[in-house]
Formats: structure tokens, sequence, C-alpha cells
């Protein structure tokens, strides 16, 4: 296991509870979401807000819930120890070439 976790749910009820369970989550996440950002807005604090909704939106890309590439709530995901994350293994992927393809540049610079 040298990238990290993966967490993949081969039966198809257990996935469905899974991404319920996810949905829920997500939802509730905005319900505690809203209430605090309707009284940062009546008390006019907009960095206040924005702190809020960054902290929040950082909560939730770094959980197993949410890919925070492609937003998906309902894939099998993998945890990336590099950025503290887990992400679907779609984007995963992604990833992992685009750390290949920047390691070898950077090797190709460097020998320049
Ligand atoms: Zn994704």
């Amino acid at each position: 296991m040298k990238h990290g976790k993966r967490i993949v749910i081969e039966n198809e009820a257990l996935k469905r509870l899974r991404n319920s369970l996810r949905k829920v989550f997500y939802l509730y996440s905005d319900d505690i979401t809203l209430p605090a950002l309707k009284e940062i807005v009546e008390a006019n604090d907009v960095d206040k807000q924005f702190e809020i909704i960054a902290k929040i939106s950082d909560i939730l890309s770094r959980s197993i819930c949410l890919c925070p590439l492609c937003y998906k709530i309902d894939s099998d995901m993998r945890y990336d120890k590099l950025e503290d994350s887990w992400y679907c293994l779609s984007c995963f992927e992604i990833i992992l070439k685009y750390r290949k393809l920047k390691h070898s540049k950077e090797i190709n610079i460097a020998s320049f």
C-alpha cells in the first residue's frame, strides 16, 4: 500500500448504504453552514463569513464523503497521504499520473 488506504465496496446494498450516509453528511454540512452564515451576514462580518466557508469546505474536501476534484459522493475512495485527503479512484489515478509526469520533468530539468 504505497500511496495510502483504498476502500472499495463490492456489495451493492452496502454501496447504497454508504452513499446514503455520505448524502446525509453532505446535507448536514449545509444545515450547519447556512445558519452560521446567516448570523455572520446579519452581523455584516465578511471576513468571518469567508473564514467559515473555507473551514467547512476544507473539512468536506478532506473527508471520505466527497471527492474534492470531481465532487462525486458515490465512488470508492482512496486516501492520499501527501494531500491528507480522499479521492475517488478515477481522480486518484489522474493525480498519480500527474505526479509521475511532474517528477520526470523535474529529473529532466535537473540533469541539464
Ligand atoms: Zn473524483
